[in-house]
């Protein structure tokens, strides 16, 4: 302050430049050099210490009505979003396994009465919820899974159970449950996964299959199943985890399983390329294995996460009539999230500390 008001009186300024900058050029000279010195070191370290690192989430896409998303409601969403991305996040910025980094994002998703996973499930025609779920690693490609667990809190930890403690990748139904129980996962009453909200849709959609409408999209609408939940990162080690969690579709039936546990359809990951969590139609994303295949054409074209992913879900999967959307993270920690439909939960930190969170295109 001081200084400044010296240099800004006329009567001293010129006396001020002569005089007291010649006077302590040596001094301004040495705080200059050890500046540089200490800005270069603490960049050198920064690179070294700055570990590459990503985080992609989801909360299902579809046809988001904006009279429906009250500013409370779209208020409630992008909060949800953030806290399951920042945990996610300070995870992988503390040097922890992506593994860790996508369970907290998703389970933070599950808890939440908001999406179609966890509490907050949608409905089976029978009034039930029946929820599947799937993590994959990319750098061992062990890939967990459970399909139509009824007393499962949160699957997702059931299907990295399933890698830990099983031979196998897909566990489903009674044998999925009584293998987590086993391994301490808690037993819930199916009832926590009710909510009002999926009730009506339920009965909703039951009046249109009642009316001989098949368990089609164009008989329940992409309304009827939002909010299925996922995560993919690329932690501080390079490795790319992928997660999924979803109820599944309202009013499915006859033990219908979706996209979103099967390795390849609706979760893939592999560190030589990509990984990536699916949300919509799952009948299509199994058709046209939308996960594997992004990442295939990563690898084996040679083209770009963006590249690669929009020409699946905006070409391949839109000219077949599948709706829905992707998250997707590469191994350099870009972030690819498109959508076919009119919106998509969605957030994501890239390797550059880009942030997003979004709903709409
Ligand atoms: N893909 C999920 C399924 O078909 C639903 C969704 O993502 O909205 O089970």
């Amino acid at each position: 302050m001081a200084l400044f008001y010296y240099i800004n009186d006329p009567k001293t300024e010129s006396l001020l430049q002569s005089k007291t900058i010649q006077r302590s050029t040596p001094l301004i000279i040495l705080v200059f050099a050890l500046a540089i010195l200490l800005s270069s070191h603490s960049t050198v370290s920064a690179q070294e210490e700055a570990p590459v690192i990503a985080i992609a989430i989801h909360g299902g896409a579809g046809t988001i009505s904006k009279q429906r998303l009250t500013p409370e409601l779209e208020k409630a969403y992008i909060d949800t979003l953030e806290s399951a991305l920042n945990a996610g996040y300070a995870l992988l910025r503390n040097g922890e396994d992506g593994t860790a980094a996508v369970i907290s994002a998703i389970t933070i998703l599950e808890d939440s009465p908001l999406f179609n996973a966890g509490i907050g499930a949608v409905y089976t025609y029978q009034g039930e919820h029946e929820l599947d779920a799937s993590i994959m690693h990319g750098q061992s490609r062990k890939a967990g899974a459970v399909a139509g667990v009824t007393s499962i809190k949160n699957p997702i930890i059931a299907a990295q159970a399933v890698i830990d403690h099983s031979d196998h990748v897909m566990l489903s139904g009674a044998g999925a449950e009584e293998f987590a129980h086993q391994q301490g996962i808690e037993k819930v009453d199916n009832s926590i996964f009710n909510t009002q909200r999926r009730l009506e849709s339920l009965q909703r959609a039951k009046e249109r299959i009642d009316q001989n409408l098949s368990l089609h999209k164009d008989a329940l609408g992409s309304d009827m199943r939002f909010g299925t939940v996922g995560a993919v990162v690329l932690d501080a080690k390079g490795n790319i985890v992928a997660g999924t969690s979803t109820g599944g579709m309202t009013a499915k039936r006859f033990g219908r399983i979706g996209d979103s546990p099967i390795i390849g359809a609706g979760t893939f990951a592999d560190n030589e390329s990509c990984g990536v969590s699916a949300t919509g139609h799952g009948e299509y994303f199994i058709k046209y294995n939308v996960a594997a295949d992004i990442c295939a054409r990563m690898k084996y074209q040679g083209v770009t996460l963006e590249q690669a992913s929009n020409m699946v879900i905006n070409r391949v999967l839109k000219e077949a009539g599948g709706d829905g959307g992707i998250v997707a993270v590469d191994n350099n920690g870009n972030v690819s999230m498109p959508f076919n439909t009119p919106g998509m939960y969605r957030a994501s930190i890239d390797a550059s500390g880009n942030k997003t969170i979004a709903i709409f295109k």
